[in-house]
């Protein structure tokens, strides 16, 4: 029944420059879209006109009260054994300040490090690398590094970035809120620096930071395409156009709002066929703890959200993961639409995250996915790009927006045309108690964060 749909929503994004056009006028008009500016307020509102020239039902922004932050000056320099200044930037959320301290280095923060340096850790500065541990069986996220220096009294964090190429890589140091202690970011040459500096007798550091942190408000980006009938279940995709304030966050994540919107564009025209509507969410304040996506699914959990799938690193690369959020039963149905859709090169899994806008709906057992494409190779890092200053425009293909916009919308076609969908709610606990047994409970403990069901 999908042939002849799909053969015009794929006509329709491979021969159109709509994505890209939209991605440019993003980046290059609205800029960083930092959560809280009144740029990415000013985004929103243009997310909304776009959505509803690309054949929305309906289009509107949803406002939240968010503390945001704004990037002033910040330095760090060595007072022993010799003066000496350092290139670094702040972390989102690092408060103003100034500390001197010695300097503790825990490698890439193996839960072990800082077992062995509880007492070292007290008052000190605790540099530790972006790298995943070594010998451990699960990444490590900056959150849950920062959190646990926080935990044991450190009085300043330094994220020294695991690979070359002379780029400090930036990251909210809390989800939403004001850093207990100051907290900073350099590259890997200037971390080196700093550790080769530390061989000559014992290293004091000072940090200076009049970083300013205040309230204001963001703006969720929401449009409807509405269900033929008077179904209230629905379908929620999101993605989220915010960005960090020192690039243009093309990649993570306007690539994935130009998905988003190109979905929503080449579905528009077969809304008569939908059984459930789907609301496209341009979530704000991400990056500065997914405090778009939290406030929707809180307005929201009552409404019937039967699913929701997350974009965030969707249109970037051509190799794509689609990775459920606690619903292993559920990766053999989606395994069979990515074969019947004959989208080869889709690979399905499961494994639960608590750092993208899909969190606070799998957190409130709402069934949730994520779909992202991996970048070229183009850099060793983990995020390749992503969270330094380039991650700009002249990453993206325009064939990634137009092919994630065909998986995406050819999979929301067939999710809202079905009669019953084969998988179901959970109860925030049953999510808690998942996320216990892989040791979870403990990092959002570090990070501040409630355990789901608690
Ligand atoms: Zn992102």
């Amino acid at each position: 029944m999908y042939e002849k749909m799909d053969r015009e929503i794929l006509a329709d994004l491979y021969l159109s420059r709509n994505g890209m056009d939209f991605l440019s006028e993003l980046v290059e008009s609205y800029g960083a879209r930092f959560g809280g500016s009144e740029e990415e307020r000013a985004a929103a509102n243009f997310l909304v006109e776009q959505f509803e020239q690309a054949g929305a039902d309906a289009a509107w922004t949803e406002a939240f009260p968010c503390t945001s932050w704004k990037r002033k000056s910040t330095t760090l320099v060595a007072t022993e054994p010799e003066s000496k200044a350092f290139d670094c930037i702040a972390l989102p959320y690092c408060p103003p300040g100034q500390i001197e301290a010695p300097l503790v280095f825990l490698g890439d923060g193996h839960p072990q490090a800082y077992e062995e340096n509880l007492e070292e850790m007290q008052d000190a500065i605790v540099m530790v690398t972006t790298a995943t541990p070594k010998f451990y069986h699960r990444t490590m996220h900056r959150g849950e590094k920062l959190g646990r220096a926080i935990e044991a009294g450190a009085a300043g964090f330094i994220w020294m970035r695991g690979e070359p190429g002379g780029l400090p890589e930036t990251g909210s140091a809390r989800f939403g809120r004001a850093c207990e202690i100051p907290a900073i970011s350099v590259s890997y040459e200037v971390g080196h620096e700093i550790l080769r500096l530390s061989k000559n007798g014992e290293l004091r550091l000072k940090i200076e930071s009049d970083n300013e942190i205040f309230e204001t408000e963001s703006l969720n980006a929401v449009a409807e395409l509405r269900a033929s009938d008077d179904n209230p279940e629905h379908i929620v995709v999101g993605a989220h156009y915010d960005g960090h304030d020192i690039s243009q966050s093309a990649a993570d994540d306007g690539a994935g709002t130009a998905v988003l919107l190109e979905a929503l564009r080449a579905l528009a025209p077969h809304k008569h066929n939908l059984k459930r509507t789907i609301r496209f969410v341009g979530f704000a304040q991400e990056e500065m703890g997914l405090m778009g996506a939290e406030d929707y699914a809180g307005k929201h959990v009552d409404d019937e959200i039967r699913f929701m799938l997350n974009l965030d690193g969707a249109g970037r690369g051509e190799k794509v993961s689609f990775v459920l959020q606690g619903w292993p039963e559920t990766m053999e149905y989606f395994r069979d639409m990515a074969r019947e859709m004959f989208e080869t090169d889709i690979s399905v899994g499961d494994s639960p995250s608590l750092y993208s806008d899909m969190y606070p709906f799998s957190a409130r057992g709402i069934p949730s996915a994520t779909l992202r494409s991996t970048p070229p190779a183009t850099s060793g890092a983990p995020r390749g790009y992503g969270h330094t200053y380039w991650d700009s425009l002249d990453k993206i293909n325009p064939r990634y927006i137009q092919g994630d916009a065909a998986r995406v919308a050819r999979m929301l076609l067939r999710l809202c045309t079905q009669e019953s969908l084969p998988f179901t709610y959970k109860e925030p606990a049953e999510i808690g108690a998942l996320l216990t047994e892989m040791g979870f409970d403990k990092v959002l403990r570090y990070e501040g964060r409630p355990v789901p069901g608690e």
